[in-house]
């Protein structure tokens, strides 16, 4: 992959007076916003010399030739104060259109043209095979069906081991709490036998989990301690759940990780 940016974009960049950069970048952020396409692009930031450079603007087909001249009529088109900047450091600049999609790439721009916003994006799951698509969509929609009305959540641990043999249910629990308390469950229920004495079996590697609602952090780290393989889940929970926001699933410290399905497998 190319270092360089795809497309570039070009802006106004102007040093603020330091006792009101803050003000700058609180009136730009409500009154001058990027957009969602520039979102990568940091509006302000401190250089090696202590200068605050602020990011103003879009360059405008409107906006004079010469910046420092016309300083004034640019400043007056954003309604940016000329006591808050360094009036005569008003500077075309050029920076990249598009986010970075390596760190590589992130840290090259932010020393050779503006300083811009690394975010790694989620790896989507490997993609299901038809039938398992299809055996995933059955054993959620029974576990929706059976919790429908409520909003109890309720779980399933799996033992399916091919995408075309058929899966088959080891327990299912419903209540709070429910994919933990699954798990716990199934690992009652492969005891291990030890010098007679009978221990769960903590370990369900190979064995997937389904539940209605995304699991919780702490059920999402049972899963991780468990070695369950795969998640399958049908309703996001944006205050609690461990999954979409926290990404329990795949964090590099954790030394299990397992892939998270949301409902719309087909896609
Ligand atoms: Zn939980």
């Amino acid at each position: 992959m190319s270092l360089e940016p795809e497309r570039h974009v070009e802006v106004w960049v102007i040093q603020a007076i330091p006792r009101h950069a803050e003000q700058l970048l609180r009136y730009l952020s409500s009154s001058v916003p990027l957009g969602r396409e520039l979102a990568h692009l940091k509006r302000g930031h401190r250089d090696s010399t202590g200068a605050v450079n602020v990011l103003l603007a879009l360059v405008s087909a409107d906006d004079p030739e010469v910046p420092n001249r016309n300083a004034h009529a640019v400043l007056e088109r954003l309604g940016v104060a000329r006591e808050w900047v360094h009036t005569a450091t008003l500077r075309r600049c050029v920076v990249p259109a598009v986010a970075p999609r390596t760190g590589l790439q992130s840290q090259h721009w932010s020393r050779t043209l503006w300083p811009v916003i690394y975010r790694p994006e989620a790896p989507e799951p490997p993609i299901l095979a038809e039938t398992e698509v299809g055996t995933a969509l059955e054993l959620l929609e029974r576990l929706e069906h059976e919790t429908q009305g409520t909003d109890v959540n309720a779980a399933l641990v799996v033992r399916w081991p091919l995408p075309s043999a058929p899966a088959q249910v080891i327990c299912s629990v419903q209540g709070p709490h429910a994919p933990l308390r699954c798990i716990d469950e199934a690992s009652r229920i492969f005891r291990d036998r030890d010098n007679g004495e009978e221990h769960p079996h903590y370990m369900l590697t190979g064995l997937d989990l389904f539940t209605v609602r995304e699991p919780c952090v702490c059920c999402a780290m049972a899963a991780t301690h468990s070695r369950i393989r795969r998640l399958f889940f049908i309703h996001p929970d944006a205050s609690f759940g461990g999954i979409l926001r926290v990404g329990v699933h795949r964090l590099k410290a954790l030394n299990h990780r397992y892939e998270a399905y949301q409902r719309q497998l087909a896609s």
